[in-house]
Order: C-alpha cells, then structure tokens, then sequence
C-alpha cells in the first residue's frame, strides 16, 4: 500500500515536498489555511542549491526562466559609496523571482502529485491520520509548539522589515544600503518592476498603519540613488510590514512521524535564505526516505542532514542582521562586513 503523507502548510516549502513525495509514489495530502495563493508578493533571491533543489522537482527551468539572474551586487553607504561587492556562490547566478510566481510554478506541478487542500487549517497534528506529518506552517508553526511545547513559540529578533515593489522602473542590479541601524534594498524583479526592503530595530508591533510611507521618508530620506527614487515612487497600499520573528534552536527537527521543515525552523531573513532553505529541506527529507527502508529511519537521517546546517546558517543569519543594525562606529562595522565577505557567501 502507498505510504501517505500529510503536509500542513501549502507554502514554499510544502508545495516543494508534495511533488517531491507525490513523484515518489508517496499519496501525498496538503493542508493549506488560506483559501488560495497569495496574488501579491516581492522578490526572492533562489541561490544554487535552491536552484538545484528545484531542479529535483523539476521546476528549475520555470524558474530560471522567470525570474532575474544576478551574478553580484553591492553593499552602499547612504552617500552611494561601496562598501563591499557582494559575489554569488560558485554554481550560477542567484535568480530573484516574485513569491507569486514561485508559488504558482510549484503548485502547477503539486496539483499533479498531491491533494491541495485549500481553506483548510490544522492546528492539531494528531487529527491527522498518516505515516508521515509535514509541519510546513510557517514561523508561527502551531505543529512545533504542540510537539515541542511553548519555549519554542516564535521571538521577536528585534528588527521590522518593509517590503514593496514598485512598477515602471526596472533595475538590473542588486544594491543594499547600510546606514545608522537602519538598511535598505534594491533589487530588480520579473515583468520590469523593482523589489525593495528595508529594516529597522523596533518594539514589535509598532506599525504605523497608513502612514508607513512617512516613515519610511523619514528613516531613509536624502539618501542616493537607487534608494532615494525608489522611496518617491512607493505608495502606502503596497506596503507589506511585518516583524521579523524566528524560533529557538530545537533539540530536533524530528518528533515521531512529524518533521520540521522551513520556516517551522525559521531564520531571520538577513542572508535572503529563508526560501531557499525550505527547498532544500524539501528535497534531502524526499531523498532520506527513500534512501532508507523505513520512515523512521528516514527522518533520522534528515535531522542528521539538515538541523546544522540550517542551525548554522540561522546563526550566521542573526550575526548579520547585528551588525548591519549597528548604529556606532561604522567604519569597523564596515571592515567587519568587508572581512566576513573574504569567504564567499554560506554554502
Ligand atoms: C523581508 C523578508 C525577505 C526575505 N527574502 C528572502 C530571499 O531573498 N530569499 C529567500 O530564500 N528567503 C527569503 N525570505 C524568507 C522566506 O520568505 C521564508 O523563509 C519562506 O517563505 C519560508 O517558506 P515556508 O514554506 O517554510 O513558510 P511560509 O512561506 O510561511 O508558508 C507557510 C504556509 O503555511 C500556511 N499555514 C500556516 N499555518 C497553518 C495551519 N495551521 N494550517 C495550515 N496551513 C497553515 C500558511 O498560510 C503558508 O501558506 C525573506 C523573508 C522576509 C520576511
């Protein structure tokens, strides 16, 4: 009889393990909240073993094709100055595509390999009947606090992140601006527009609904180019505001037949790995079972795999995100960046 998986969460990394599963002979179910894909939604940069990862699901090629291939950007002061260049990993550019359009390529291939349940929540496991429990459900997952209890309830990091696109305005490069304790990006996005974030440390909850393009002018007012047009074309509706949240280190990625995938082990988004990570988790839990003779075994051998090294990367993740909200003595901060930068990019 075929072994059947359910996933909680119809995101990134949900989609991606149902067509890994689905393409296994696994009877795959997927539970999604929400009652369809999100239609709106800013740039994701796929790093390569994203990519490759994708490649496993066969989504690869959509993905190249979609999005926009970035071999470098740079790190700026506010005044337009460099502080470093930052170069992509060996193995092809970093492709920056739109989560809409992420997310509608895998669920055309997931609608093929697995039921797609929208509208459909789960904040219980254990009403799940099968072999084998995805928790997919994001940074706020309800599956880790039921299986590993409340200390591992999502923390603020500190920090607040604005994220936009603006239209009309293409950009081939890739540019983040560190000023006092407060940054900004520019990156280019499919269909000619321009992705942008910022960041700033702050209390959680402190929005300023409908009047966020005020401070954002504010924060960020007078600096250069490619920042200073960007800001002039934001508008307040297209404003997404959130807080940035990320999960303690867990003692396992694994509890009986349920697995931790994605951002039910977040990190911050300060490497712009988050994504990436939840394909790769993806595609090594497909390969682990079926690598192994048992399901057991299997998810074994994922925790094995993969909690370090997300482990290490969510540490190298909240390091980053530090140092670029430093608000004193810049120039170290700078040589610091320019060091750190010496290695290359995480693998
Ligand atoms: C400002 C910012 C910039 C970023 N930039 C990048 C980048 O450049 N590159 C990159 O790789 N990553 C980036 N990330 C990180 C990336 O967005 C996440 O890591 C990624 O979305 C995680 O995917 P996921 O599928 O694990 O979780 P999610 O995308 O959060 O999906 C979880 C899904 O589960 C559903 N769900 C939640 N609860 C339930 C429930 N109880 N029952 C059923 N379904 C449920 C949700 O509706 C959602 O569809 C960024 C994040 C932020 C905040």
């Amino acid at each position: 009889m075929r072994r059947h998986a359910a996933i909680i969460g119809g995101g990134i990394g949900g989609l991606a393990t149902a067509i890994a599963l689905g393409n296994d002979g696994w009877r795959v179910t997927v539970h999604e909240r929400d009652a369809a894909l999100p239609a709106t939604g800013t740039a994701l940069g796929m790093w390569p073993a994203a990519l490759r990862a994708l490649d496993a699901v066969k989504a690869g090629h959509a993905v190249r094709a979609t999005g926009c291939p970035q071999e470098s950007g740079e790190v700026r002061r506010p005044d337009g100055s460099r502080i470093v260049t930052i170069r992509t990993p060996a193995g092809g550019p970093v492709h920056l595509i739109s989560r809409p359009a992420l997310l509608g390529i895998l669920h055309r291939a997931a609608s093929a390999a697995a039921d797609l349940r929208f509208a459909d929540p789960v904040d219980d496991p254990a009403r799940l009947d099968a072999d084998l429990i995805v928790a997919a459900d994001g940074v706020f997952s309800r599956t880790r606090e039921r299986l590993f209890g409340p200390a591992y309830r999502a923390r603020h990091s500190g920090a607040t992140a604005w994220r936009g696109t603006v239209d009309g305005m293409a950009t081939s490069t890739f540019v983040e601006v560190w000023g006092r304790g407060v940054n900004f990006g520019v990156t280019p996005q499919e269909g000619g527009r321009t992705n942008w974030f910022a960041a700033a440390a702050a209390p959680a909850g402190s929005f300023h609904p409908g009047a966020e393009t005020a401070v954002l002018r504010r924060m960020f007012g007078g600096w250069a180019a490619p920042v200073g047009p960007v800001l002039e074309a934001v508008t307040e509706p297209g404003i997404l505001r959130h807080d940035v949240y990320v999960t303690p280190p867990l003692p396992s990625h694994v509890s009986g037949n349920a697995v931790l995938i994605g951002d039910a082990h977040a990190m911050t988004p300060d490497l712009g790995r988050g994504a990436c990570e939840a394909l790769v988790d993806a595609v090594t839990l497909a390969a682990c079972l079926r690598e192994t003779s048992t399901t057991a075994e299997g998810l074994r051998d994922y925790d094995r795999r993969r909690r370090p090294v997300t482990r290490r990367l969510a540490r190298m993740a909240g390091a980053a995100g530090r140092l670029s909200r430093v608000r004193h003595a810049l120039p170290v901060r700078d040589g610091l960046l320019r060091a750190s930068m010496l290695a290359g990019p995480p693998a």
